[in-house]
């Protein structure tokens, strides 16, 4: 232990007292939906043979059948499509949003810009690129106000006879605003359709799986999808994504998966299907223990000086913690840190860089099993002002600990803290 300043191990010592009763609340809910995945597997009697894989077209693939009434059971939807074929959570939204709209029709986003990789999907009329601006589906957003709440006055302005999908983000993503709890979004959804009531609201779940009782759908939203190298997945999946929601678009957008009349009924699952399944049973808990780094992360970084989002004892519905530094060389520390603590790629360092998707540098610390794998304990910043760093996953709690004293502790010895 000798490799952590005293003072650094106090503060985390004084950080789990202090997060004590967050956490006893937090395993609450992770005993409600680990119990809630069990009755779905028992619903739908998940055996081995499920697990078994499928090859060529793969029609009749009972385990990944299973797999689908599975995940629309835990998620309160109609039906799911939950496949290893969606390359990224971009990959999945992008499927989903192209299902659903056609040439003429309008997305508007109500939660203000939306995660980076998304601006290109919706692109720009004319790109050439496929976006959803080339088809001529255009495109508005509506920013949050000052202090993170939805413009109800801009929303209903903005709101027009060819607006057909209404998008929120569930998570901050890169932005030191609030996520939007589950009751938020049911307030949002009853909101929307006042305004325009055919609308279909899509949700992206991405982070925010499990870290809360209920999920979108069960409070209206129409459509919802998330990735399996994030929360669902239980840091177990080997790739995929899911759309689950009302059985119409499902199909929908299963058509765009694959093609128009075949949808979901083909899609060989290879090897991929038992840790899916494993996965999800593991998500629960593993979540669980990413949300308890957090909670944990955030009052250490408070103790230590740097302002949190959210705070240690805020209410939370995703995995993300931001924190907030001074300049570069504390964001570059921290996410450097953070790589020094993984039992995977510790050796190797960091460096901001372009990422494909990304308008700014970004540095990224992810000594991952699954390459990319966020559930898994990872941190991103983008190197611009304000900056801020964020974090997200760890497998184990005890691993997010020492990620965050790796943190402190890089900076201590650059002479930062
Ligand atoms: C991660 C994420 C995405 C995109 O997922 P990728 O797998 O990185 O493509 C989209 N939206 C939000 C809110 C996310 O957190």
């Amino acid at each position: 232990m000798a490799v952590f300043a005293e003072d650094l191990l106090q503060a985390a010592e004084a950080a789990e007292i202090e997060i004590e009763s967050a956490v006893n609340q937090l395993n609450r809910i992770v005993d409600r939906n680990q119990w809630k995945v069990i009755e779905a597997f028992q619903k739908h009697q998940v055996s081995d043979f499920h697990f078994a894989g499928s090859t060529g077209y793969a029609y009749n693939d009972r385990g990944r059948e299973v797999l689908e009434l599975v995940y629309a059971d835990v998620f309160g939807a109609e039906a799911a499509l939950v496949r290893p074929h969606f390359a990224s959570g971009t990959h999945t939204i992008c499927t989903a949003l192209f299902g659903v709209l056609r040439p003429g029709d309008e997305l508007l986003y109500i939660t203000g810009r939306p995660y980076d990789t998304l601006h290109k999907v919706v692109g720009k009329p004319g790109d050439g690129t496929g976006s959803l601006a080339d088809f001529g589906i255009s495109y508005r957003e509506v920013a949050l106000t000052d202090d993170g709440k939805v413009d109800w006055d801009e929303v209903s302005l903005a709101v027009n006879s060819k607006t057909k999908v209404i998008a929120i983000q569930r998570s901050r993503g890169y932005d030191w605003r609030s996520s939007f709890t589950v009751s938020e979004i049911g307030e949002m959804t009853k909101k929307v359709k006042a305004l325009k009531a055919d609308v279909i609201v899509f949700v992206d779940n991405c982070y925010g799986e499990f870290t809360e009782e209920l999920e979108p759908p069960q409070v209206g939203a129409d459509l919802v999808a998330g990735s399996l190298i994030k929360n669902p997945g239980g840091g177990i999946a080997e790739t995929g994504g899911y759309i689950c929601g009302k059985k119409e678009l499902v199909e929908l957008a299963a058509y765009r998966l694959t093609a128009p009349g075949i949808g979901g009924e083909v899609g060989a699952m290879l090897g991929t299907t038992r840790g899916i399944y494993q996965g999800l049973f593991m998500a629960p808990h593993t979540v669980g223990q990413a949300v308890k780094g957090s909670i944990f992360a955030a009052s250490v970084f408070e103790r230590c000086g740097f302002q949190t989002k959210p705070a240690w004892n805020d209410m939370r519905t995703d995995l993300i913690q931001a924190v907030s530094f001074d300049g570069p060389e504390h964001l570059i520390a921290f996410v450097q840190g953070i790589q020094r603590a993984a039992a995977v790629d510790s050796h190797v360092v960091p460096e901001p860089w372009d990422m494909p998707g990304y308008e700014h540098p970004v540095i990224m610390a992810a000594g991952t099993f699954i390459q990319g794998g966020s559930l898994e304990l990872s941190a991103d910043a983008p190197i611009r002002a304000p900056y801020i760093g964020y974090m997200q996953g760890g497998l184990t709690y005890s691993h997010v600990k020492y990620g965050v004293l790796k943190a402190l502790q890089t900076m201590r010895d650059r002479n930062l803290l």
